[in-house]
């Protein structure tokens, strides 16, 4: 499923779209690539890309940098051409009043705030844009995170309701706009042997993994103050488990699919209490592959008294009859030896194991592969060659990948006016809600910080 490959029939309005702290890493590495596969996609669309910042850009060096970063994308050179005729810079502070003033008088009805900012920055700026006059239709784009807990979320979010409608707000998370994620509802609700056994009679527990090698690669400015559970717990993997773990939608429209999400997430809780369903622990020395890590509270920027976790886990479970009982164990960390990531589905062991038989059968596991893109049913056979034996077998494909990169499917949606793909306010102040009492078990040290060496599986004792 992939909303930004149905091309409109006829060809859209051109839009513009502002990207305020368009010198910063995610505008070339991940914005201005994912806008390119858009266009690629779909030619007939015309997007107007303002860049907006504190550096003195001239004309000529803004679209070097536009280049450089669709160059190093590999970007096909049409599209480049396109990018680069219809883009321009504007040196603006956004914490000066008089220049976002002056930046917004001349944008257009239905343009695109996108707001790829340091996020106390971004908050200060919504409060200017909160006493300003807007252009008709504008709308808002707010990267992750948002907020820095409950109470901030809350805080900004009825921010945000004095400048726009929440139809208009957009809260980024381009994990919703991966394909792993988005055909998750089709292989769910497309297929009539999957839902009927998608609940806690048939299922035992449930992993969401997002493991990977790299270690910090120098993002302590951001990582450091913010750690694995903040940075990728609680927003992307706790939205995964609400796209797993919800009821069916009677049509796809956001409305529906936001409903369904925010009705699962306020069910969920820690299974237990939060020394029992959280675990941390912190990389310390060792090699990846052959890279050589330096032990995290060596790396550059690390205040090692912040205690910040590279790897974390909260277990928590849905209060609903569909899922009481099943646990749900959300994973991620970095400088791991080897990356993992993905949806594991395990299921319960069968009701009787056939006699006469040499082994027993293993459960089914349904693992939806993140990166690559790739579904695997592990399930039991007769043996080959031997009809008294079972043994393992794993029948495996590969997704079709979007040829649309996940900030492309991001943009689509925004740029159409569809907020299908971005996180509505209360859904982001319930995935905060869920990590709060692990967020103040660890800042008391509830819960002990344990260590790994980069390259490991994670602390001795955590099964993968
Ligand atoms: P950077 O630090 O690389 O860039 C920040 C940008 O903000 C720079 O262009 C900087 O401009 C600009 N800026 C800061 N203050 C002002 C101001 N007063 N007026 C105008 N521009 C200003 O950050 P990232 O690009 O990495 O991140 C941006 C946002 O995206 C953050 O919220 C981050 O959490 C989020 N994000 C980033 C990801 C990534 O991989 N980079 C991934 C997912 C989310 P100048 O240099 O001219 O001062």
């Amino acid at each position: 499923m992939s909303p930004a490959k149905k091309s409109p029939k006829k060809a859209p309005a051109e839009r513009t779209l502002v990207i305020l702290g368009a010198s910063g890493d995610l505008t070339s590495r991940l914005l201005l690539p994912g806008l390119a596969t858009l266009l690629k996609n779909e030619p007939e669309r015309r997007v107007r890309v303002i860049g907006a910042a504190m550096e003195p850009y001239t004309a000529a060096q803004w679209k070097k940098r536009v280049r450089d970063s669709l160059t190093t994308a590999k970007v096909d050179k049409d599209v480049t051409d396109t990018i680069l005729a219809a883009t321009s810079y504007r040196r603006t502070d956004v914490l000066d009043r008089a220049a976002l003033v002056d930046l917004l008088e001349d944008l257009p009805a239905d343009s695109v705030l996108y707001f790829a900012l340091p996020p106390q920055v971004s908050m200060q700026a919504c409060e200017i844009l909160a006493t300003l006059e807007l252009p008709a239709g504008l709308k808002l784009a707010l990267e992750k995170p948002f907020g820095f807990d409950k109470a901030s979320a809350r805080t900004f979010n009825r921010l945000l309701e004095k400048i726009v409608p929440e139809q208009q707000t957009y809260r980024i998370d381009h994990f919703l706009g991966k394909s792993a994620v988005l055909n998750l509802l089709g292989l769910r609700f497309g297929n009539r042997i999957f839902e009927p056994i998608w609940n806690n009679v048939n299922i035992s527990h449930v992993d969401i993994v997002s493991d990977e090698t790299l270690a910090l690669e120098g993002r302590a400015g951001y990582y450091d103050t913010a750690g694995a559970l903040k940075d990728m717990i609680q927003s992307h993997l706790l939205l995964i488990m609400a796209m797993v773990a919800m009821e069916e939608m009677a049509d796809v429209n956001e409305v529906e699919l936001r409903d369904l999400m925010a009705h699962v997430l306020r069910a969920t809780r820690l299974m237990g209490s939060p020394k029992q369903a959280s675990r941390r622990a912190r990389y310390t020395e060792g090699k990846v592959g052959r890279r050589r890590i330096p032990s995290y509270v060596d790396e550059h920027g690390v205040d090692k008294d912040r205690r910040t976790e590279t790897l974390a886990e909260i277990t928590v479970e849905i209060k609903n009859s569909r899922w009481a009982g099943v646990p749900f164990r959300l994973r991620s960390g970095k400088a791991l030896g080897s990356a993992r990531r993905g949806i594991y589905l395990h299921f319960k062991p069968v009701a009787h194991n056939l006699e006469g038989l040499a082994n027993k059968a293993t459960p089914n596991c349904l693992k939806l592969g993140m990166s690559p893109e790739t579904i695997e049913l592990g399930i039991t056979t007769n043996g080959a060659g031997d009809m008294f034996e079972l043994e393992d077998t794993l029948l495996s494909a590969e997704i079709g990948d979007s040829h649309v990169r996940p900030y492309g499917e991001i943009l689509a949606g925004i740029l159409d006016g569809n907020p299908l793909l971005s996180v509505r306010g209360d859904i982001a102040e319930e995935c905060w809600r869920i990590v709060e009492p692990v967020l103040k078990a660890w800042a008391k040290d509830d819960v002990p910080l344990q260590t790994y060496p980069a390259g490991s599986d994670g602390p001795r004792g955590w099964a993968t």
